[in-house]
Order: structure tokens, then C-alpha cells, then sequence
């Protein structure tokens, strides 16, 4: 076993967890004196910015345009709309893109930020913003980027989808997978990593078949906070770089690609972190011993695209995503190398399974 040896950051935020919660949001605001909020959502749920200003009694202006990689010039059209109302905090409700929106006004403006995700991807729990200027991503960390309130409230889960819950979820399994591997791994995040892998790998299989199991989606929001707090807290490696480079240069979605990508990162470092796979293992249901085969049962019960070729990826584009995947240097537990980073994304593109 490793000897102890590590560094521990806490990131200061505060949780409100429990169904029903979204009524708190008064007495939320109530606390930090704050009064006329900007309620965040997309145009697809504008249903759920209105219901966040009902509860606030009619307090508050809604801007619905906030869309995916959270464009500079959606965010520049949002801090014009917050001079006007004079807004004086920010109140995101949605998944990783709305609450990217918020993270990229508030840290502009200096502003207040609650947010309230209705997705598994943690981006409320990190202080990382990814924004895109003329369709070029890039992403910076800043603890000033992590929001300071959160409020999980299962029931905005519900209306989730079935087949999105399932690759939201990979995608927070995803974080805490490379968590316990990173550079700056530690016994706490290790912990807070296995417990969030295993409360949504035993729900997501419950979700798509019964989306409004109160009781799998409350242990899937469970996991995916406490995924969260694992990106938001130690260093990423192989599997979030060649996702990044995919959804980044070949324009593929983002939970669909982390789906897609994970069991086939884990199998390259496999023979690098047996104590980690043994681990994983013991979370994993049905692994037999094995946590990428439990991975592969896991993916096939979730019934989730297997190839990226599924999502307009070109066998011929392989060479040019390895490439780019080697280009920049960084921490990962086996050294990167070209031909089989190559193969790595061979297979993703095919749809093989990882082995
Ligand atoms: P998303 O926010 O793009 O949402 C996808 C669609 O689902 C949107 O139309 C949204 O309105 C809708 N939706 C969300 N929740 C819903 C619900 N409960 N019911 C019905 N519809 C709902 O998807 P995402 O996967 O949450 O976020 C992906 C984005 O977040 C990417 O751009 C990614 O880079 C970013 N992200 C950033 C971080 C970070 O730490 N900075 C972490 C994770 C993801």
C-alpha cells in the first residue's frame, strides 16, 4: 500500500440537500441580504426559471438564452441585461451550460451565485469555467469561478430524460474515477470519489427504467454531488483530456462523449493502478472481481451509444484527435503514448468494448 502523503483543499461552498428544497431559495437569498436576483435557465427550461420566480413571490428577472459551451457573446448579451435590472445576484438553474452562464457572469460582475443543477455534471461543485469566444473553448479555474450556494432539490431532476440521466451520470462517475488516480489524489476525495460511484451506479439502472423513482434519483443526485466536489478539488487526467479534445475539435455532445470514452481511458491505465481498479471493483455491481467489465454491464443496462461514430465522428479523423490528444503534456498515471492513445480512440470511434 502507499504511505500517506498528500494535500488537502477544502472549497468553501454550502449545500442545501433534500427533496423540496428549491423553497428554501427565499430564506437563501434572506441570508445574504440580496434582493433582486437574475434568474439563468435555457430556452428548454424556462419553465423551471418561472417556477423559481414564483417561489420567490414574482422577485426577480429571467434571462432563458444560455446555451452550451457558454459562448462570450450569450454571456456579454446577460451582463447587459443584469446592468438594466440592476440585478444583484445570480440564481442558475440547469446543468453544466446555464450554470456556466452564471459562473461566467458572476465572476464578471463579482455577483452573489446560487445554483440549483438539475443534471449529474458538478459543474456547481469546481471552480472551473469553460467559455467558448468565435468557437474556440477554453477554460480557466479561479476560486472566485466556485459558486458560493447550491441547492439540490431531487424533484427538478424528474423531468430529466431517461437517456440523458444515464450519460449525466457516466459523466459524474467519469470525475470521480480520475479523482482517484490523480496526481494529487488523497484519502478524503478517495473516499467521497468510491461513495459517489457507488450510489449512482446502483440508481442509474433503477432511473432509466422508472425516471421518477424519488428514492434511485435522490441516490443518483447524492453521487453526483459528491462527484463534483472530486473534479472540483483534485487534477483530471487522460479520460476528461481526450474528452475535452473530442467534444472540443470534433463538435461531439458532452455527456454522450464522457459515456462513450470512459471504460476505454480506464482500460489504458489499468495495468498502472491495480489498487485503484481493485477498488472500483467493489463498487461497481456485477463486476465479478473486474471494474471494467462492471463498467460494460453498467453501460449496456443504461442501453447508451457505444460508438462515437454514432455522433458523426469519422474513422478517418482518428490520427488527427491523436494528435491533438498527445499535444499538450500532463499528468496521467501511465505515460501517454501516441499509437495507443490512437488505438484508445480507434475503438471509441468503432464502438468496440474496452478490454
Ligand atoms: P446541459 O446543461 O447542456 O443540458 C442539456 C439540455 O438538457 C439543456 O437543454 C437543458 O436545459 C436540459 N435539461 C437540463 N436539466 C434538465 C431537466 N432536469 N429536465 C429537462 N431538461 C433538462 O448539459 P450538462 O451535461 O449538464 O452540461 C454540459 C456542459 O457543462 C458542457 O459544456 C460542459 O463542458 C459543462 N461542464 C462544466 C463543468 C465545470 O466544472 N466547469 C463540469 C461539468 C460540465
Amino acid at each position: 500500500a502507499t504511505p500517506l502523503n498528500f494535500v488537502y483543499n477544502v472549497a468553501p461552498s454550502r449545500v442545501v440537500f433534500g427533496q423540496g428544497k428549491i423553497q428554501a431559495l427565499p430564506d437563501e437569498l434572506a441570508r445574504q441580504g440580496l434582493k433582486t436576483p437574475l434568474i439563468l435557465t435555457t430556452p428548454q427550461q424556462i419553465q423551471h426559471g418561472e417556477k423559481v420566480k414564483a417561489i420567490l413571490g414574482g422577485v426577480g428577472h429571467l434571462f432563458t438564452e444560455a446555451t452550451m459551451h457558454t459562448p462570450t457573446s450569450v454571456t456579454d448579451t446577460a451582463l447587459a441585461f443584469t446592468k438594466s435590472v440592476n440585478a444583484d445576484s445570480i440564481i442558475s438553474i440547469g446543468g453544466g451550460s446555464t450554470i456556466g452562464l452564471g459562473k461566467a457572469v458572476s465572476v464578471r460582475t463579482g455577483l452573489p451565485h446560487i445554483c440549483i443543477p438539475t443534471t449529474y455534471a458538478g459543474s456547481e461543485m469546481t471552480p472551473i469555467l469553460g467559455e467558448s469566444v468565435d468557437g474556440l473553448k477554453k477554460t480557466r479555474s479561479d476560486p472566485k469561478i466556485l459558486p458560493g450556494t447550491v441547492i439540490y432539490d431531487v424533484d427538478l431532476t424528474l423531468s430529466l430524460p431517461p437517456g440523458m440521466s444515464a450519460t449525466s451520470g457516466i459523466n459524474a462517475i467519469a470525475h470521480s474515477v480520475e479523482a482517484l488516480y490523480a496526481q494529487n489524489a488523497n484519502p478524503i476525495i478517495s473516499l467521497l470519489a468510491l461513495e459517489g460511484i457507488k450510489s449512482l451506479a446502483g440508481a442509474l439502472p433503477i432511473i432509466v427504467e422508472s425516471p421518477s423513482d424519488v428514492a434511485a434519483r435522490t441516490s443518483a443526485q447524492y453521487g453526483a454531488w459528491l462527484c463534483g466536489l472530486c473534479l472540483g478539488s483534485v487534477g483530471m487526467s487522460i479520460h476528461h483530456k481526450l474528452c475535452h479534445t473530442l467534444g472540443g475539435s470534433f463538435g461531439l455532445p458532452h455527456a454522450e462523449t464522457h459515456t462513450i470514452v470512459l471504460p476505454h481511458a480506464l482500460a489504458y491505465n489499468a495495468p498502472r493502478i491495480p489498487e485503484v481498479m481493485g477498488k472500483l471493483a467493489e463498487v461497481l455491481p456485477e463486476s465479478n472481481g473486474d471494474a471494467i467489465h462492471g463498467l460494460n454491464v453498467l453501460l449496456t443496462r443504461l442501453k447508451v451509444q457505444r460508438g462515437l461514430s454514432h455522433f458523426g465522428f469519422k474513422a478517418e479523423d482518428v490520427d488527427k484527435a491523436a494528435d491533438i490528444a498527445v499535444s499538450n503534456p500532463y499528468y496521467n498515471p501511465r505515460p501517454i503514448e501516441r499509437d495507443l492513445i490512437r488505438e484508445v480512440i480507434r475503438r471509441t470511434q468503432a464502438g468496440e468494448d474496452a478490454r
